[in-house]
């Protein structure tokens, strides 16, 4: 392992076959042959390391999982088919019935869903929270409280939430931290080495970075990830090897994908700032982010989502879209092509009105993932398209 980021996701890889290929195959197998009958009952017995099935592991799934902790400086993971299979799993892997979460007001929809629909069914209860004040994790948490859920940014309020502060609340209550990193990426922030225990990932948006498949991930300490792997073993969330090649060569260019979107990101945040069209304009590395400063501290760079609010109300937002020529209107996030989304009426239609007045969003607000185009190119496109609000 070096210590260098970039060293690691490029030549981290799994044992060449015989014929020698530069870039790793992908191994398109369900099962592996056993030398022996000896064999099969020594890897059945756990006392010989190998591959077996791949749904417990496989050299595709397995590269993909060890160049992420080493870019997460986590011990060890799993790999999972989608991002919620990944939150899912470090809930369930982890809680039993009886237990308590608290968890950021601010999360991804499909894991408020988790939360506030599924778990209950089970016998455990999340008290959501104001993210950004740490105050409130440790007054929400009591003697059943097992776990601690955090997005940040957040979705799509680019809300800042103080890993360090909050590892430490979660830490003295005797919780386990879990950040969800899909916005950030191991490039911009490592939750880990600020305190978190579990880290999950969407590896579906920056990570493929070019819309292409599913897959997610979920890193920790040895001691934590082992019920988890338990668990994936099991119930079978496993990440196709297909998929798993494709994301591990996506690592190999996260950190200039990421620069270039972020720097994107920063220029789109400036001028949509400035526009007069434009009441609110969020992006943790504006001056005008009230969290400015944590961003800055916690964060390489300001992230590639930029969300801003437009005049005219819903139908305002709607024409925003609907005249947007370039970039693309779709749900998701982290392409190389810019994508706007209108969460009110499609990713967080499912909140009530206050909860969605509660993490910032009006019926005005659009979600841009910055790409890769031409900055210029992006920005008329959205001075066009504001024309028209
Ligand atoms: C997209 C997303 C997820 C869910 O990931 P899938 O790969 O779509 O299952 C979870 N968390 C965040 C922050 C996301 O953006």
């Amino acid at each position: 392992m070096s210590e260098h980021f970039d060293t690691d996701a490029i030549r981290m890889q799994t044992a060449r076959g015989p014929h020698h290929e530069h870039s790793v195959p992908v191994y398109l197998t369900s099962s592996f042959l056993f030398d022996s009958a000896e064999q099969a009952k020594a890897l059945f017995a756990g006392e010989e390391e190998g591959l077996i099935y791949s749904r417990y592991g496989n050299p595709n799934t397995d590269e993909f999982v060890t160049k992420l902790c080493a870019m997460e400086a986590t011990e060890d993971g799993i790999a999972t088919a989608t991002g919620m299979a990944a939150m899912f799993a470090s809930i369930a892997g982890l809680l039993k019935s009886g237990d308590h979460i608290v968890a950021s007001r601010a999360l991804f929809g499909s894991t408020v869903q988790i939360m506030q629909k599924i778990l209950p069914r089970w016998g455990i209860e999340t008290t959501f929270v104001d993210a950004t004040d740490p105050a409130a994790w440790d007054a929400a948490a009591g003697p059943r409280t097992k776990l601690f859920f955090a997005e940040t940014p957040s979705n799509p309020g680019l809300e800042i939430v103080d890993i360090a502060a909050v590892s430490e609340v979660a830490h003295a209550r005797g919780a386990v931290f879990v950040v969800d990193n899909c916005f950030a990426t191991p490039y911009l922030q490592q939750p880990a080495r600020l305190g978190a225990d579990i880290v999950t990932h969407s590896a579906t948006k920056f990570i493929d970075g070019q819309g292409r498949v599913l897959g997610g991930a979920v890193l920790g300490s040895a001691e934590l990830i082992e019920p988890l792997r338990f668990f994936a073993r099991q119930t079978g969330p496993a990440l196709s090897p297909f998929n798993a090649w494709v994301l591990s060569k996506s690592l190999e260019t996260l950190s200039v994908r990421m620069d270039r979107h972020c720097e994107n990101a920063l220029a789109v945040a400036r001028h949509l700032d400035a526009h007069p069209r434009v009441s609110k304009t969020l992006y943790p590395f504006l001056e005008s982010h009230r969290q400015h400063t944590l961003a800055k501290r916690q964060m390489k760079h300001g992230g590639g989502l930029v969300t801003f609010e437009v005049p005219g109300g819903e139908a305002g937002g709607m024409r925003f879209l609907n005249a947007l020529a370039m970039v693309s209107r779709s749900s998701n996030l982290g392409d190389t092509r810019s994508i706007a989304t209108h969460p009110s009426t499609t990713t967080h239609a499912k909140l009530t009105d206050a909860e969605r007045a509660a993490i910032g969003i009006t019926p005005g607000t659009v979600r841009l993932s910055v790409g890769l185009e031409a900055v210029s190119d992006i920005i008329a496109d959205l001075d066009r398209a504001l024309q028209t609000t």
